[in-house]
């Protein structure tokens, strides 16, 4: 067995009602927090009105669009900034939460937000963040990440230290009861996208397999149940938890391919990152099979379709996994049915092929024809 860290510092705070305990929580750490979220759900769902009546003196920023961008959290830093708030609070989805991590960074270290892109690469510790995820999926709660659209290359970047770990993570399954079908699915399928690419991570650990196997049987369980019936407590919470788990894995193991890819048909298309994800599982997973069966054949079982740890069953058993699991959700495995299209593929491929550090803790290595040729199974939905 190979040697192993396990580093998740973030102290988590599962259960319903918890949010009411957020006043508490900023008060532990400093007198004036800056607020994050989006601009809807998270008023409409009455969520914000109950946050800001726990926190007295909080900045609001109600501005973060999905999939947030350099500029817009380069204005937000300035006010946090500006107002001499001591720590960030993020309310909403992986947008907010990452929005507001950078947020955090900038507060302390001068614009541009692109500098900061890569491990570790400001000079001032950013303010101290508490996460309050609105959405079941990115896991964003319990990882050092905050994935930025970078307005300059129109690509998604990261910021990543250890310092962009939230203090403190509280996961109230009750404000995923909002959630519609379409984001109930996208954010799961994105749990289950983070788990599966832990597991054949070069990055993988005996620690972070326990709780990626865990996340996909989760996954295929309950996330059928949480999109058909919406108000069902016991499936939203197991679906909160698989989010937190898949963010736990990937915090040790970073994404692979499926990522890597993921962000061309989100940007490309605007396919939603979940979805975008879970689109190129089958493919990817298949090519994944060639160099490792046996792990393969582990997440097939987990997701339902056991069988041996060989060519190629392994690579049989993962398809029909995801694609059993998509149907049970009513999802096209095709992109070309989300919107891909085909006379784009080649240009993402070449691109993707220029960026070989999006998928550096892939197993295996491509040829620019060999992403081509998954794009187009992707798009096909085979
Ligand atoms: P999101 O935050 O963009 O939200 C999607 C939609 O859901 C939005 O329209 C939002 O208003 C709505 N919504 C959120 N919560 C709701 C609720 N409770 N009720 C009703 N509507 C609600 O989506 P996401 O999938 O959570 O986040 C995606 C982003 O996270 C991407 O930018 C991705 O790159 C990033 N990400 C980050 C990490 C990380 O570790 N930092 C990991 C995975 C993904």
């Amino acid at each position: 067995m190979s040697a192993f860290g396990f580093d998740l510092p973030t102290e988590v705070v599962f259960g319903e009602d918890t949010f009411d305990c957020l006043g508490e929580y900023s008060g532990n750490i400093g007198k004036r927090p800056f607020l994050v979220t989006g601009k809807h759900s998270a008023r409409a769902a009455g969520y914000l009105g109950r946050a800001l009546a726990q926190l007295p003196g909080a900045v609001l920023f109600d501005r973060v669009e999905e999939n947030p961008t350099t500029t817009q959290c380069e204005e937000a830093a300035e006010i946090c900034r500006a107002r001499d708030c001591d720590h960030v609070i993020a309310l909403g989805g992986g947008s907010p939460m990452d929005a507001a991590k950078a947020i955090a960074v900038l507060a302390r270290n001068p614009a541009p937000a692109s500098q900061y892109f890569g491990v570790e690469r400001y000079t001032e510790a950013p303010l101290p963040l508490i996460a309050v995820p609105t959405t079941a999926g990115t896991g964003s709660e319990v990882t050092q990440y905050a994935v930025l659209v970078n307005v300059e290359e129109r690509n998604k970047r990261t910021i990543t230290g250890p310092a962009l770990f939230p203090a403190v993570a509280i996961l109230d399954p009750l404000l995923t009861l909002s959630l519609p079908r379409n984001v109930t699915i996208a954010t799961g399928l994105d749990a289950l996208s983070q788990a599966m690419e832990g597991i054949v991570s070069t990055h993988s650990t005996a620690a972070s397999d326990v709780q990626a196997l865990e996340c996909c049987g989760l996954v295929r369980a309950w996330l059928p149940i949480a999109a058909n019936e919406p108000g069902n407590r016991e499936a939203r919470a197991r679906m909160l938890h698989a989010a937190m788990l898949s963010g736990a894995v990937i915090a040790q193991t970073g994404t692979t391919l499926v990522h890597g890819m993921g962000y061309y048909l989100t940007l490309e298309f605007g396919i939603a990152h979940g979805l975008a994800n879970a689109l190129l599982l089958a493919p990817v997973f298949r090519w994944n099979a060639r160099h490792l069966p046996d792990r393969v054949a582990e997440i097939a079982a987990a997701l339902g379709h056991p069988g041996p740890p060989i060519e190629p069953a392994a690579a049989e058993n993962i398809t029909v996994a995801v694609h059993t699991l998509l149907g049970k959700l009513g999802v096209s495995p095709a992109a070309k049915d989300h919107g891909a299209r085909e006379d784009r593929l080649d240009w993402c491929a070449q691109h993707l092929s220029g960026d070989p550090s999006r998928f550096k803790r892939q197993a295996g290595t491509f040829a620019t024809s060999d992403l081509h040729q998954l794009f187009q199974e992707a798009y096909e939905g085979r």
